[in-house]
């Protein structure tokens, strides 16, 4: 069984795929990661977000894994290096949509997104995963929320994680990615046209995986 669940920032993909995985039993992949561990590694070497000659060079030298925490949750690992936490920076946020759009960088990272669905079932959850990554998979959801709720989830976590980023930044913020995910070229975010589109702007987490599980265990 491999789920795709994709969507813009901050429409719940994480909570609610980590949740789904963890009840039906499947591998957990956070695609965005891979994207932000590139984006992380760039500002690491000093290399321009935008420069995609360097930016292709670099992600064929990189080494991303998933592992476990000592708490159990996910973590990722860059080069061998846990760096679950730094990959959620502001910094790296600002500079992941400008990697994600080099062709080079998306070919080598679906490349392993294919990979990791291989060997078990997945919920994986991106932007392209029901588009472009596993066109074939079992399931295919599409979470949304309106631009408010999706900028005030993302403010609540980055306050909570001790980040000074206001509101109306974090709005700016949101509509950026978006244009940046929505227009370019290569795997542009957009539904599958069999994803199940999900409104999850006055929904909780369990509802939403409720309202999945109830799609996927219905046939
Ligand atoms: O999911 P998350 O918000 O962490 O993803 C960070 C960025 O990575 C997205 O804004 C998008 O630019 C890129 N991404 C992508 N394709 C995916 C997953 C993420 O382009 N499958």
């Amino acid at each position: 069984m491999r789920i795709a669940i994709d969507g813009p920032a901050g429409a719940g993909k994480s909570t609610v795929a980590k949740k789904l995985a963890q009840r039906l039993g499947l591998t957990y992949v956070d695609t965005g990661a891979m994207y932000r561990a590139v984006a992380l590694a760039a500002i690491k070497a000093g290399i321009s977000c935008e420069d995609e000659e360097d930016l292709a060079r670099l992600v064929q030298t990189l080494k991303i894994e998933f592992g476990r925490s000592e708490d159990g949750e996910t973590a990722v690992y860059l080069d061998g290096q846990e760096v679950s936490r730094e990959i959620r920076t502001p910094d790296v946020s600002r500079c992941v949509s400008l990697v994600a759009r080099v062709p080079v960088v998306r070919r080598y990272l679906t490349e392993k997104q294919r990979q990791l669905a291989a060997g078990s079932g997945v919920v994986m959850e991106g932007r392209d995963i029901g588009t472009v990554v596993l066109p074939d998979a079992e399931k295919k959801f599409f979470l949304t929320a309106s631009v408010e709720e999706r900028a005030r989830r993302r403010f609540l976590e980055t306050a909570r994680d001790g980040y000074n980023v206001t509101l109306a930044d974090q709005i700016k913020e949101i509509v950026r990615r978006d244009t940046f995910d929505t227009q370019r070229k290569v795997a542009p975010l957009t539904p599958a046209p069999d994803a199940v589109v999900i409104d999850t702007t006055e929904k909780s987490p369990d509802e939403v995986v409720e309202m999945i599980l109830a799609q996927v265990q219905g046939g």
